[in-house]
């Protein structure tokens, strides 16, 4: 049997897609058959050209994904656009830089909240759909984080931790309802999220000489495997972290 990658007839959810990783999954998607809704906080424009100009179909949905207030609506405006939730991709994510000993209540809470508290509800307000239909993908965008420690970025670490725990865990309760729950991990890519540590050039060294593909993660070159974890090709993967880091995690 020729595996499937087609997403057409699919409708895909798709957080944080104006800008990096968000937005070259959603123009992946949508280049491979999905409709895709794009939610965040910050206008969308250039994805909808994007996608437009790969001949897809897009709309956005505005919300800040720091509280779950949105969550019903996302699902709600997802249905109203396009008839179906069948993918979500639970990509909004953010970072704060301190020393653990310094580190603060506020800057814990606002990475919690949005990487890890919203991902879990929006995945049960998505699930609610899906689980009635018996067929749905839902896709966590996990981290290196997910596996190792780092350093200064406490809260960020336990939120992409914990993702990839939910992951297996909703995976273990989903699998039987005909969802696939799985996860990306992606190493180092050039995006907003890696700013401060791509100018910080000690840093930076030190992260190019571990990365045994010689060069950061281009978000493009995660659309690949973003498809594969959203169509019927993946049919029997559950509860997966995929890393796509160039090879860092082998080093
Ligand atoms: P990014 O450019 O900073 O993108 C983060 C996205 O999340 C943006 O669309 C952002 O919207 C959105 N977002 C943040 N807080 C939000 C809120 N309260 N409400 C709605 N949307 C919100 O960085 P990125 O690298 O593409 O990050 C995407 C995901 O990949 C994150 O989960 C990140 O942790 C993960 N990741 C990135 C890397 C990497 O190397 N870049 C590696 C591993 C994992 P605004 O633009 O409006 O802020």
């Amino acid at each position: 049997m020729k595996p499937s990658f087609d997403l057409s007839g699919r409708t895909a959810i798709v957080t944080g897609a104006n800008t990096g990783i968000g937005q070259a999954i959603a123009v992946a998607l949508a280049s491979a058959g999905a409709a895709v809704l794009g939610v965040g906080r910050s206008g969308m424009d250039e994805t909808e050209a994007m996608i437009a100009a790969a001949g897809g179909r897009f709309a956005s949905f505005a919300a800040d994904l720091s509280t779950i207030e949105p969550v019903d609506d996302i699902v709600e405006a997802a249905v109203s656009a396009f008839g179906s939730v069948d993918i979500l991709v639970n990509n909004a994510g953010i970072i704060r830089r301190a020393d653990a000993i310094d580190f603060t209540e506020a800057d814990w809470d606002a990475v919690m909240d949005v990487n890890l508290k919203t991902a879990f509800f929006l995945s049960q307000a998505a699930a609610k759909r899906m689980i009635p239909n018996a067929r749905g993908k839902i896709i966590n965008i996990a981290s290196m984080l997910s596996f190792q420690g780092g350093i200064r970025i406490p809260s960020y670490t336990a939120s992409k931790s914990g993702l990839a725990g939910l992951t297996r865990l909703l995976a273990c309760e989903w699998a039987a309802k005909g969802i696939n729950v799985n996860a990306i991990a992606p190493g180092y890519f050039v995006t907003n999220n890696t700013t401060a540590l791509r100018e910080d050039l000690k840093r930076s060294s030190d992260i190019l000489g571990r990365i045994p593909a010689g060069r950061w993660g281009n978000p493009e070159e995660l659309g690949g495997a973003a498809v594969f974890l959203a169509s019927d090709a993946s049919a029997y993967v559950h509860g997966t972290i995929l890393p796509v880091d160039g090879g860092w995690l082998a080093r």
